[in-house]
């Protein structure tokens, strides 16, 4: 398909606006472009039809099942995007008086209350912009404890080899080294591990429940102890709370802060690199760290002299947490744990469906999600995980997340969500299988898929490494 740049035609134009009947006035001359900017001239129509095409070349929650892995919810309510667009919320600056702002400011008491309640935490910051900005921000709580204790040994944080790629970089930017905890056969911490990683020199860990490949951890009130016992403090990575929101709650579970993804979990569009929310919560021992400043998240609040400081502008992304209210308002108290529930049931009842054609990388009971792994059928067929999410979408469903997590080979990682229904899974289920039997008898045809898409399969490495996402104009 040709870029809206090759479209372009000299001269072309939409002229649909009346003329404007106000006095112009000429910019000042230091001020003016030099050159005209390099816009794409065309008709009205053309432009209409440019961007259906697109459109339709894409492949979102709308055109069909979206089960990519590690991604949480899909499907957005449209509800929480038209109260977000009321221009009370949308128009609004965050330098306007006081006085006139007190509707948002009840906005976000009111969604911290809320996301308080449900993660069993005392306090909360909306600053964060993103899940590893949040991760950042409560480590640095974390260090800003010990330091304030005048604990200046605590410089090691544990995380899991299952974890999520950012908490290690996050520590490492908060200036903590990172020891690694190896996973036991099922996935979950070994426990020994961690006792004989634990000394004064831990300042905590970083955990996330259901982990990375699915599995809530049993033992986690033990872990959660012996880090305490061991004078380090406990950090919740919650990005993906769709397992348990409802359920169970992390500070229930010992943990002392976390954050949360708005984006993942409360509603809001997320991929493709924003708007997001990592608002990070915590117990009363670390509330007088969370971050604030001069134009910090609550400034009807006074100065707090311990707080981390600003870490983004004005309040973060409020628009994100007007979602997160609007659909938390409306799941209810009744709503949030069916929600979680749906999506569990959903994710068991897929794998159950699939697991005796591709193989489970743990075989059990799982959370929102699941994790298959491929490494015998490569093996046997020479079919990887690639060819079969890629034939995925030859019959109009998009692919699982592949190759993640990094400690199960040949992996596909499903996760349904909460809004499919019966027929959708079935479907998934049917074709799941089909491909499973293409991979005996016709596996040379899995390495061609797929044969429906406008491209099949780009050079990843090479579009990760050199991106190229601007139009390369030819003068
Ligand atoms: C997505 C995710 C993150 C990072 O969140 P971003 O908003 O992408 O920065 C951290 N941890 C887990 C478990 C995640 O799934």
């Amino acid at each position: 398909m040709k870029l809206i740049f090759e479209r372009s035609v000299s001269g072309r134009r939409t002229h649909l606006t009346p003329k404007s009947t106000f006095p112009s006035k000429e910019l000042p001359q230091a001020l003016a472009r030099a050159k005209q900017p390099k816009l794409p001239e065309m008709s009205e129509v053309a432009i209409s039809r440019h961007y259906t095409q697109l459109a339709k070349q894409t492949f979102g929650v709308n055109n069909g099942f979206y089960p990519l892995g590690s991604c949480t919810m899909k499907y957005n309510p449209r509800v929480n995007e038209a109260v977000a667009a009321l221009p009370g919320f949308a128009r609004m600056h965050p330098l306007q008086p006081k006085a006139t702002v007190s509707g948002c400011r009840e906005v976000l008491d009111t969604a911290r209350a809320h996301l308080c309640e449900i993660t069993g935490m005392d306090d909360m910051t909306f600053q964060p912009a993103a899940g590893a900005h949040g991760e950042y921000v409560g480590l640095l709580l974390m260090k800003q404890y010990h330091q304030s204790r005048g604990d200046h040994k605590r410089t090691r944080v544990l995380i899991p080899d299952s974890a999520h790629g950012t908490n290690p970089a996050s520590a490492s930017m908060v200036g903590f080294t990172v020891t690694h905890i190896p996973s036991d056969v099922e996935g979950c911490v070994d426990l020994k591990a961690l006792k004989a990683a634990l000394d004064d020199t831990v300042a905590g860990l970083m955990l996330t429940n259901p982990n990375t490949v699915g599995i809530f951890d049993p033992n986690i009130l033990d872990i959660t102890r012996l880090v305490h016992d061991a004078g380090g403090l406990n950090y919740y990575d919650g990005a993906n709370l769709n397992a348990i929101m409802g359920w169970v709650r992390p500070g229930d579970m010992g943990f002392d802060v976390i954050h949360l993804n708005l984006h993942k979990t409360f509603s809001t569009p997320h991929g493709g690199g924003g708007p997001g929310a990592g608002p990070v919560g915590c117990k009363k021992l670390l509330s007088g760290f969370l971050p604030m400043s001069h134009m910090g998240s609550r400034i009807w609040e006074g100065e707090k002299p311990d707080s981390v400081g600003q870490v983004r502008a004005f309040y973060g992304n409020f628009l994100v947490v007007v979602r997160a209210l609007t659909y938390i308002l409306t799941l209810g108290k009744e709503g949030i744990p069916q929600a979680s529930g749906m999506a569990v049931l959903n994710a068991n009842y897929l794998m159950h469906k699939v697991k005796d054609a591709f193989p489970l990388a743990y075989d059990r009971i799982c959370m929102h999600e699941f994790v298959l792994t491929l490494e015998s059928v490569r093996k046997e067929t020479g079919v990887s995980a690639l060819d079969v999410a890629k034939c995925l979408l030859d019959y109009g469903m998009h692919p699982p997340t592949m190759y993640f997590p990094l400690v199960v080979k040949e992996a596909l990682m499903v996760e349904p969500t909460e809004t499919e229904n019966r027929e959708t899974l079935d479907e998934a289920a049917e074709v799941l299988l089909a491909i499973r039997e293409m991979t005996k008898t016709r596996p040379e045809k899995l390495h061609l898929c797929p044969n429906t898409t406008p491209i099949g399969r780009p050079d990843e490495v090479g579009a990760a490494r050199n991106p190229r996402v601007r139009y390369q104009f030819p003068d």
